[in-house]
Order: C-alpha cells, then structure tokens, then sequence
C-alpha cells in the first residue's frame, strides 16, 4: 500500500503555522508528523477499522504529545504539543525520548461501541528489545505491528513541507481462502515470522527505497523501479471523498461541554478575570469564545440534558 499526502499534508501545516499561538512546526517535528500522518492513513486504510484509529506518541522530550486521528473514511486530523526549543538537527529520540521514556500508542476506538467497551490500545516503548532507541517512526511502527499483530512489515516513510508519503508492506496471515500458498495452511501464522521468502524478498526491495525517491517520485514509478521483476497488480487509487484528506471534528457544542465539564465556579472565575473563554482546537486552529452570556447558557437545562448531569443550583 503507498500514500502520497500533498494538500492534506500542506493544510495540516498551513494551519499551525496560522496560529498565532504556537507557530509553524520546527523542520525535525514536521518530519516526524508527516510520517506519522503518512503511517496512520495507512493502517487505517489497510486495517479498514469501524472506528477511530489514533496514533500517539507521548515524548519525555521537547516533544510532548504527537497525535494523529484516522477515521474510517481516512478523514484524518493531526498535532504535536511542543515544550521549549527543538534543534534543527534534533533526531527521533532527542524530541521524544530522552531518558527512554517515551511510549507510542495505538488506540482503535469502534464508532458503536456496546455498554462498556472500552477502545482497544496497545503501547510500546521507544525502544528495541536491546534496549537500542528507536530513530526511526518506521522501525518503530515495524517493531509495533511485529510484537501486537504478529505481522511482519516493512514501512518507508518520509516527509518535508510539501509532501507525506509511505509505503506499506505486509505479509498477510495465511489462513483461511484468502491464502495464497496451499501448504501453509496448517501451519501457524507465527512461525512464518521472517521465514517466508516471498516476503522477505518484496521487503528487502521495498526497503530499498529512498527516501528522496519517496518524496519526489509517482506512485507508477516508485512501483517500476522497487519491483521490475515482480507481476504487479494495481488496485483503483482512492481519490476524492475515499483519499486520506483533512478533516477535524471539533465543534463549538463540544467545546461548550468541556467547559460545563470543568464546572460552573472554574467557568466564572475565568471570566471575572477576563471577557470570553476562549479556548483554541489544536488541530484546526479554530477558536471558540464564550462570553458571559454564552457561559450562562451552558449551565442550563438544555445542555445538562445533553450532559445527562443534574442542573447545578
Ligand atoms: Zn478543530
């Protein structure tokens, strides 16, 4: 699977370096986001998961949280909470591991969930089974998909102001019709790990992509060059409404619900220190404002009701 990010990439960056309160991304924490963004689009679309899909990486460095949000029709949204100064030339886990700290998530959150049902996360560290720091958003997401899903994958990311991009390789369990070696089937999927010689062949090749020939090349030529030798059969690109585009899903009634959430008195407080609440999407840039009138409003019935609290007095 290959993704080629242009205007949903550049949106996404055009949009922080809007706001007035963060500013544009330094180069190293740009680059890092884009693959991320690059590798979310890509296992949701390969996962094609009934819900949410939310990469994470939470930093013991200047870097504190990365974040990227897939829905199930590749709406996608992303952000980085970045504390002081990250250097031009700051690797991975300089921005987000720094005393080995740093873990990465992945959370499924399904759209309809039966009572109870909490979101599927599994988190991993930045680090390697020889405790080795992962540098590379790649290694890292091959190191996750080897040890949660038992799959062996080989990923090529990479990103820079105009473009997201990456390639996806992954052998699929054999089992079942869908398996394509008939004397597989007996066998378990594990004990395939890193054996199977199709696979290894197709990642070695795959792997074998620069990352400047990811950045620049079409999807036509990155796949002649990688695997000349191999039969390749294409399936129809995702284009328009089915393509990975931005898309953010904050709303002026959610924000109104957090600030209920923090309860009347913190609401009141705020505003007899300033005129409006004001609080910004760090995903969008959008700000939402509640005045006094606005904030008195959500502290009644309709929005309690909403809340399913009881009307506070
Ligand atoms: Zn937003």
């Amino acid at each position: 699977m290959v993704v080629r990010l242009t205007d949903t990439w550049t949106e996404i960056l055009r949009r922080r370096a809007s706001n007035s309160s963060t500013g544009a991304y330094a180069l190293p924490v740009r680059d890092m986001l884009g693959e991320m963004v690059a590798a979310a689009a890509l296992m949701q679309a390969n996962i094609k998961f009934d819900g949410s899909l939310v990469l994470q990486i939470f930093g013991d460095g200047p870097v504190k949280l990365a974040v990227v949000e897939v829905q199930p029709d590749l709406a996608l949204r992303a952000t980085a909470t970045v504390v002081g100064q990250v250097e031009p030339s700051a690797t991975l886990s300089q921005m987000v591991n720094v005393t080995n700290d740093g873990r990465c998530a992945i959370t499924l959150d399904p759209n309809n969930k039966f009572p109870g049902q909490q979101p599927y996360q599994g988190v991993v560290p930045l680090f390697d089974d020889r405790k080795h720091k992962i540098e590379k958003i790649s290694e890292l997401l091959e190191h996750y998909m080897l040890q949660s899903e038992q799959l062996d994958t080989t990923l090529v990311l990479a990103a820079n102001e105009s473009v997201a991009a990456g390639l996806l390789i992954q052998r699929l369990p054999v089992q079942g019709s869908g398996n394509l070696s008939g004397s597989m089937v007996s066998k378990e999927n594990e004990d395939q790990i890193g054996l199977d010689e199709h696979y290894n062949r197709i990642a070695i090749l795959a792997s074998s992509l620069k990352r400047e020939e990811l950045l620049t090349l079409d999807v036509e030529t990155i796949l002649r060059r990688l695997f000349w030798e191999e039969q390749i059969t294409r399936f129809e690109p995702l284009k328009g409404d089915t393509a990975p585009r931005f898309a953010c899903s904050c709303s002026r009634e959610r924000v109104g619900r957090m600030i209920v959430s923090l309860g009347r008195d913190e609401a009141e407080s705020i505003l007899s220190e300033r005129a409006d609440i004001e609080v910004g999407c760090e995903f969008c840039g959008v700000q939402y404002r509640f005045d006094a009138v606005d904030a008195a409003q959500l502290f009644t019935a309709p929005v309690q009701q909403l809340d399913g609290g009881p009307v506070p007095h």
